[in-house]
């Protein structure tokens, strides 16, 4: 089950990570299986625009099939920025890549920058970030919500504290609630457990809440920008989904999850 579903590389514009070189790391760290997820933006207004080139991207990924596949599992994936705007466009840029995983990301709104936002609305922040995530899976066509309750890594990073789980319990229900209704999955990101926020993505409670109203799709992904950290807290976040009441993740083939096991210890 060891396997991290979550993923940069050289074809996402904040990493420098070379594909073969992340595939090396994770064969000798003993991953089974990983699956990249670029960033990919089509509005001019997000930073992750322009950068992405999907005839490279695909070649990196047959590139690395044919030379690590008979020890890792190597899947095609994709981190999309607000896919729940400009639908039309990013449904003309995808449709004719067969991606086997498909994220969906608030990492701005308004075309503002999380952290933008937070310094111009330093009393609604968190209600603004959670109201766009409920729109983003009401109405985006994607797999996984990446990293649930990101706004608190800039929360943190800005002097504010990590929200209050109680205070956003309806607004967080409601998120859950609408990605079971629509088929759509969570992931437990463990890119916080490696900064100052000490806490993974999204805290357990909100892990532990999409279980208790019957929530299955659960992927664990790093969000590893290097090849050093690739993998980096998985064994954590299969333990924490295991405290918060799942027996099984998912991997996905052509955007088709499939359950398996967690180990039992
Ligand atoms: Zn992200
Ligand atoms: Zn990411």
């Amino acid at each position: 089950m060891y396997m991290d579903y979550h993923h940069h590389t050289n074809n996402s514009i904040d990493s420098k990570a070379v594909m073969q070189d992340v595939c090396e790391q994770a064969i000798s760290k003993g991953i089974k299986e990983i699956c990249f997820t670029e960033h990919f933006s089509v509005n001019p207004s997000a930073p992750t625009y322009g950068h992405m080139d999907f005839a490279k991207y695909q070649q990196d990924i047959t590139d690395s099939q044919h030379s690590y596949g008979n020890q890792l599992t190597i899947k095609m994936g994709i981190e999309l920025c607000e896919p729940h705007l400009m639908m039309d466009v990013y449904q003309t840029e995808l449709s004719s890549i067969p991606f086997d995983f498909i994220m969906g990301s608030v990492h701005n709104i308004g075309n503002q920058k999380l952290r933008l936002h937070l310094r111009a609305n330093e009393d609604t922040f968190y209600d603004d970030y959670f109201a766009e995530m409920y729109k983003l899976v009401s109405d985006a066509d994607i797999d996984v919500l990446a990293h649930i309750d990101l706004m608190k890594r800039y929360a943190v990073q800005e002097g504010h504290n990590v929200y209050t789980f109680e205070k956003h319990r309806d607004q967080i229900a409601a998120i859950l609630e609408k990605a079971i209704q629509r088929g759509i999955g969570i992931e437990i990101n463990t890119s916080g457990l490696r900064s100052s926020l000490s806490e993974a993505l999204p805290t357990p409670q909100i892990v532990s809440l999409y279980n208790d109203l019957g929530g299955k799709i659960l992927t664990l992904g790093s969000d590893s920008h290097k090849a050093e950290t690739v993998g980096a807290g998985i064994k954590e976040a299969a333990q924490i989904a295991r405290q918060c009441g799942f027996t099984h993740i998912c991997q996905f083939d052509k955007r088709e999850p499939r359950a398996i096991p967690l180990p039992l210890s």
